[in-house]
Parts: C-alpha cells; sequence; structure tokens
C-alpha cells in the first residue's frame, strides 16, 4: 500500500491527498449513522488528476469511494471501516467552466457546491432550477450521482432531466468527453442517463453540462392547512388546474413533524401551527407579481370554499417566504436533532398516497403504541419523506436495531402492493442494498448488474453500493 500512496502522492502533491490524522469529516455520513476508515482521501483538481487516480486504483486493486459534499442520506459517500478504501473527493474541482446563454446552457465541474452553481447562473441573468435543502453543502456531481430531487421537480424535474452532457473518468481511467450541450442526439446508447443515478459505482463524474431557464418574473409563496390528505390531494388538482405550469413547488407537512421542528427548533416561527397537514405551495409566474398574486388568492379561495383548506396564509415578501420555505426544509435537521429514525424515501402515484398513508399509519401504531411517523415531502411528485421516530423516552440506536427490520417490511410492502418506489430521490446506497436486491424486478436486477460488470469488471468502483 505504501508504494500506492506513495505514487499518489507524487502524482497529485501535499495538498491533493490526505493521509492520516483527522478525517472524520470524509469518513462518517450526514446521518452519523456510517462510521468508516479511510485509507486516505484524494483531493484532485482537474480531470487528468482524477484519470490518473482511478488508473493507479485500477493497477493496484484499490477500492474508491467517490464523495462530493457528503451529504447523502443513503451511505454511499463513506467509506466501510475496513480502512482500505480510497476517498476521492471532488471538492476541489469547482470551476466553472462556462455559460451559453444563447444555447440556455451551463458546464460546471463535479465539486461546485449547488448554491454556487444557481448563484452562476443567476448572474447571468438565467436560472439553474435544481433546489434542496442540503444546496449549500452538496455538489453537482452528486446531485446527478444521485439523480437529486428537491423541491422544483414539480416544474422542472429531477437532475437527470436539467443535465444535456456529462465528463466521466472510468474504471479504468479513460475519460469520457460527453460534454455536448446537445437537446438532442440519437447516437445510440444514452451513457449519460446511465452514469445519473449511478451513485458512483459506474465512473466517476468530473463535469456537467446543465440546462437554464429564464427566471421567473415573481414568486410566490403561501401555507394551506388541510385536515386530510385527500384534501391536500384534492388542492393539488385545483393548483395544476388554476396554475399550471407555473406551479413549482407543492410540499406536505404532517402534524407531527412541525412539533418536532417547534421542538428542536423553537426559534422559528410557524404561521399556521396545528393543522393536521399543512401545504406550502409555490407559484413562480412568467408574466407579472399581480397576475402571481391573482392567481393565487383565487386558488386559495377556491379552496376554502370547497372545504379543501381551513386556512392559509400567502407570504407578503421575500423574507417571508424563506421562512416558509426555511420550517419545511429544516425537518431533516430537526430530525438530525432528535437522533436516529427510520427513513423511507418513497414514491407512490399521487392518488393512492392518502390510502397508504391511513393504512401504514394504522399498522404501525399496532405494531408499536407510541411510535412517530414524521412525515412530509413532495407530494406534487408523488415523493414522500415517510420516517419513523421512536417513542418518547425509547433510546433512538436501540429502537433502530430491534424494530428497523419490521418496520422496513410493513412500509415497503404496502408500498409494492400499490406499484411504488422504495426510493424515490436519495437512491440506494448501502442502506437499502438488500431492500433492492429482494424487491426490484429479476430482470432488471440482473441488467443492472451486467452493466457493472461491463464498466467496472474489478469492481473497484464503490464496491457493496446498489448492487
Ligand atoms: P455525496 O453525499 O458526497 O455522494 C452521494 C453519492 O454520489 C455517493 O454514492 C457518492 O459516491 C456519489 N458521488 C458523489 N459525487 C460523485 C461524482 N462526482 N461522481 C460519481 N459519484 C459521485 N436529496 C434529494 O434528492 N432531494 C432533497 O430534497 C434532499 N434534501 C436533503 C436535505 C438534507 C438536509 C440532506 C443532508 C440531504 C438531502 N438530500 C436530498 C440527499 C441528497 O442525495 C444529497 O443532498 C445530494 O444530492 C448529494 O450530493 P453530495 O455532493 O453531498 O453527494
Ligand atoms: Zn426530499
Amino acid at each position: 500500500m505504501s508504494d500506492f500512496l506513495d505514487a499518489l502522492r507524487e502524482r497529485l502533491g501535499e495538498a491533493g491527498l490526505l493521509v492520516g490524522g483527522d478525517l472524520a469529516a470524509y469518513e462518517n455520513d450526514w446521518r452519523k449513522r456510517y462510521a468508516g476508515k479511510a485509507l486516505a482521501v484524494a483531493r484532485p483538481a482537474s480531470t487528468e488528476e482524477v484519470a490518473a487516480v482511478l488508473r493507479l486504483c485500477h493497477d493496484h486493486r484499490v477500492a474508491v469511494v467517490p464523495q462530493g459534499g457528503n451529504t447523502g442520506l443513503v451511505g454511499g459517500s463513506t467509506p466501510d471501516d475496513s480502512g482500505r478504501q480510497l476517498v476521492l473527493s471532488l471538492a476541489r474541482m469547482k470551476r466553472l467552466r462556462g455559460i451559453d446563454v444563447a444555447n440556455a446552457s451551463m458546464t460546471v465541474e463535479a465539486g461546485c457546491v449547488l448554491a454556487e452553481v444557481q448563484a452562476a447562473a443567476a448572474q447571468a441573468g438565467l436560472l439553474f432550477p435544481l433546489s434542496l435543502a442540503a444546496e449549500g453543502s452538496c455538489t453537482l456531481g452528486g446531485n446527478l450521482a444521485t439523480n437529486a430531487g428537491g423541491t422544483q421537480v414539480l416544474r422542472y424535474g429531477n437532475a437527470r432531466e436539467l443535465c444535456l452532457g456529462l465528463e466521466v473518468v472510468t474504471a479504468s481511467g479513460e475519460v469520457w468527453h460527453g460534454l455536448s450541450g446537445l437537446r438532442k442526439d440519437n447516437t445510440g446508447y444514452d451513457l449519460r442517463d446511465l452514469f445519473i443515478g449511478s451513485e458512483g459505482t459506474l465512473g466517476v463524474i468530473t463535469a456537467a453540462t446543465m440546462k437554464l431557464y429564464p427566471p421567473p418574473k415573481d414568486r410566490l409563496t403561501a401555507l394551506a392547512a388541510c385536515a386530510s390528505l385527500d384534501d391536500a390531494v384534492a388542492l393539488l388538482g385545483l393548483a395544476r388546474e388554476r396554475a399550471g405550469d407555473a406551479l413549482t413547488g407543492f410540499e406536505v407537512m404532517n402534524r407531527a413533524s412541525l412539533a418536532l421542528v417547534a421542538r428542536e427548533l423553537p426559534q422559528l416561527a410557524q404561521p399556521l401551527a396545528g393543522a393536521e397537514w399543512t401545504v406550502l405551495l409555490e407559484l413562480s409566474d412568467a408574466e407579472s407579481a399581480e397576475h402571481a398574486r391573482g392567481v393565487f388568492e383565487g386558488l386559495l379561495e377556491a379552496g376554502l370554499e370547497r372545504g379543501n383548506v381551513q386556512d392559509a396564509a400567502i407570504a407578503q415578501n421575500i423574507q417571508q417566504a424563506k421562512a416558509f420555505w426555511h420550517v419545511r426544509e429544516s425537518i431533516p435537521l430537526a430530525q438530525a436533532q432528535a437522533g436516529l429514525n427510520i427513513k423511507h424515501d418513497i414514491s407512490l402515484p399521487v392518488s393512492a398516497i392518502p390510502g397508504f398513508v391511513a393504512e401504514t399509519d394504522a399498522a404501525l401504531a399496532l405494531y408499536l403504541p407510541g411510535i412517530e411517523v414524521i412525515d412530509f415531502g413532495h407530494l406534487g411528485d408523488g415523493n414522500l419523506h415517510y420516517n419513523v421516530q421512536a417513542p418518547v423516552g425509547v433510546d433512538p440506536a436501540s429502537f433502530l436495531s430491534t424494530h428497523e427490520a419490521a418496520i422496513n417490511e410493513r412500509v415497503y410492502d404496502a408500498v409494492q402492493q400499490r406499484g411504488g418506489s422504495i426510493s424515490a430521490e436519495h437512491g440506494i446506497g448501502r442502506l437499502k442494498r438488500d431492500e433492492l436486491a429482494a424487491r426490484k424486478d429479476p430482470t432488471a436486477l440482473a441488467l443492472m448488474r451486467a452493466i457493472k460488470r461491463a464498466l467496472d469488471p474489478l469492481d473497484l468502483l464503490n464496491p457493496g453500493r446498489l448492487v
């Protein structure tokens, strides 16, 4: 191993290689669920350096764990505890390679933090719509590797829909130059779509060309209190009918999730506290501020008249809109503060969601009285974060070890019965690998494994994750 590390140091320089010392930030995941031990951390600063690292790993048979902002929630971005896996951090690859305004696209290196990508687009007078609570630290490479979703999927799609081209380093250290910027390209298998969502198991993304959009003239945010999820689904239908494409966000939060935020983050104001379900709606209007407000008011009034909405509040200014979003986006943090919980990032047809929640809530309450379901997410996309927290007074770690398998079985069986997915946007990683193997269509799994063998025959790229 010392030959390997010497060769790496020679190629990357002192700034490009961390060995020994405190590597905890690279070895532990955001949720603190997986504690690992890295052989070392390579921090290449260019595509050529990434390629050199992968060639050395290939020659020395060293496993590589690609890492961006390390905000992933499924244990995919940190090493196992063997001390033999190399963390390949993209954090130094942050260059904005260019913005093509006429083509409405930008090319950015993989280690660029999402908020910086958004800011660079805004500076050019355009919108990069991908948006999620971790945007201050997650990277574009990580977003693509996990096909991240977030809060603007309803209108703009997830990371996959926003990507035009990729630059990727393969397991043997070759570079695929696929940064085309083309919106049409039918020249065979779509390699771009193969690498998106592959969670670092097929190649290392070093740069991407992404779509940009005209920024909306105005953005309005509102909260609506609903008595039931059926009402929230009815409100979604109404919002689609009235606002069409201008509807950019439709999030729900159950009472328990907002009560948790009130407990853990009491400094955050909650305008409609106490509702059974709170919906956060966002409208991004291409016409004018007055038009947006008119549509919004009409929509909420119709909701009140039909009895789908009990109460509503439209943000009066940007500060207030940010405060509404901040409460929604603080739920994961409040959960992290409260201790480990059993996370389920699921998707279902929107029509099936009220039935799923009613039935699964009841089944879990029967299984373990006092159990708390922190249920929130992107209702407009049919995606819920259906997280299960230990009853008050029960130690979270022992709750997980005793009940995780039984609770997962109940939740995922109910998801599968309704044609849903066990991972909507967070990916598989280590957390759901066995669940995927047990539940995915066998033909699909066999095809996935064949692709993995073809692209990474030595199983060096993020081994033990995904497949
Ligand atoms: P990492 O965590 O570093 O890595 C994630 C995976 O991608 C790993 O498997 C890693 O090996 C691989 N990877 C990373 N970079 C590369 C690369 N350049 N090439 C190849 N593989 C790579 N996700 C959503 O989809 N929607 C949300 O709304 C959302 N909200 C979140 C809120 C919070 C508070 C947090 C902590 C996370 C949230 N996430 C959400 C999880 C989401 O997966 C990540 O935030 C983000 O997409 C991962 O980016 P990252 O740079 O941190 O990747
Ligand atoms: Zn989410």
